[in-house]
């Protein structure tokens, strides 16, 4: 599989960056042994980049996996604001993957320019931490177009990590169009991009290839990270990836779309609704109740319900 540079962060990824999102307790929840046994199986198909954060609670996948891949690049993100927080972030991260070196450290789920200015210190936090050695790059995450915009103001952040999707399901602000306008102009400024919910969380599953090829064939991306949680899953996105037949995997994937799940023991308290950015969560007849059109399933609601009354499966 081939690797590029991340932008210009002296950082070499592999193209396919696999997002562990899928393998902890928000989406598949599987045995720690299954989930480190797809990062190995991606990790020997040429896979040398993934995606987690502290929200998806996947470090110990990571560390485990990290033993027997030491060469995996590790992205991780936080919503520390400020620098007691960003230290919180950072040391949970190198203790939670048993590794002192984070390569990329992003700021979680930023919204704008405005929601950037307010993370500042913990953004100084990270940056001092690179040039101690000890991170690689620093970045922010986000489904809105503002904020892959303004990333254009801080030279500082050298990695964007954005929505976007054949149909555009999912960002926040306005159209695939005016994200990818965005993140064109943000690869111009010398941001490395790689992409989130290539498959829109599961809408675009009837349209896999085409989805798959709309997001690695956008100029300006390095590398698409793509949620996997089975062998076939796996298999499939690093053959697709290497340009070889994906026939043999296609019985093994699942293609049921799936969703959120929200129990009836759901008590209406609406703390899960501002979480959801898509608008796709309301609260109904005393209970939350989720527009399935426009859930990506990326998890930000299941960490606001105190009771674990919301899930994706
Ligand atoms: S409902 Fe929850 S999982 Fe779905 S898009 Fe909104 S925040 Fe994400
Ligand atoms: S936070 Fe939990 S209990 Fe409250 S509305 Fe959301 S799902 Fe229901």
């Amino acid at each position: 599989m081939r690797r590029v540079e991340l932008g210009q962060t002296g950082v070499f990824v592999s193209e396919l960056c696999f997002g562990t999102l899928t393998l902890g307790p928000f989406q598949k929840n599987l045995p720690l042994s299954k989930g480190v046994a797809l990062l190995e199986a991606a990790f020997m198909r040429g896979v040398n980049f993934l995606d987690t954060a502290e929200l998806y609670q996947t470090y110990p996948y990571v560390r485990e996996a990290l033993k027997s891949c030491p060469g995996y690049v590790v992205a991780t993100k936080c919503y520390a604001y400020d620098a007691k927080g960003a230290e919180h972030s950072f040391r949970k991260a190198v203790e939670g993957i048993g590794r002192e070196y984070i390569d990329i450290f992003l700021l979680h789920e930023q919204e704008s320019a405005h929601t950037i200015r307010g993370h500042y210190e913990a953004i100084e936090y990270f940056l001092k931490k690179k040039e101690q050695g000890l991170i690689g790059a620093v970045g922010i995450s986000t489904h809105f177009i503002a904020a892959a915009r303004a990333i254009a103001q801080y030279p500082e952040l050298t990695v964007l990590h954005p929505l976007i999707n054949l149909t555009g399901i999912g960002i926040a602000d306005g159209t695939r169009e005016d994200m990818v306008s965005a993140c064109a102009a943000a690869y111009d400024k010398g941001a490395g991009i790689y992409t989130m919910k290539a498959l829109g969380g599961g809408h675009l599953i009837g349209r896999r290839e085409e989805a798959l090829r709309y997001a690695f064939s956008l100029p300006f991306v390095s590398a698409v990270a793509v949620g996997m949680q089975s062998l076939a899953e796996v298999e499939y996105a690093c053959a697709f990836v290497s340009g070889e037949s994906v026939d043999a995997y296609l019985p093994g994937l699942s293609s049921q779309r799936r969703g959120l799940f929200i129990d009836p023991w759901c008590e209406g308290c609406g703390e899960c609704v501002p979480a959801c950015k898509g608008g796709a969560l309301s609260i109904s007849n005393g209970k939350a109740l989720v527009d399935h059109n426009k859930c990506v399933r990326c998890g930000y609601c299941v960490a606001r319900c105190p009771d674990f009354h919301v899930r994706v499966l």
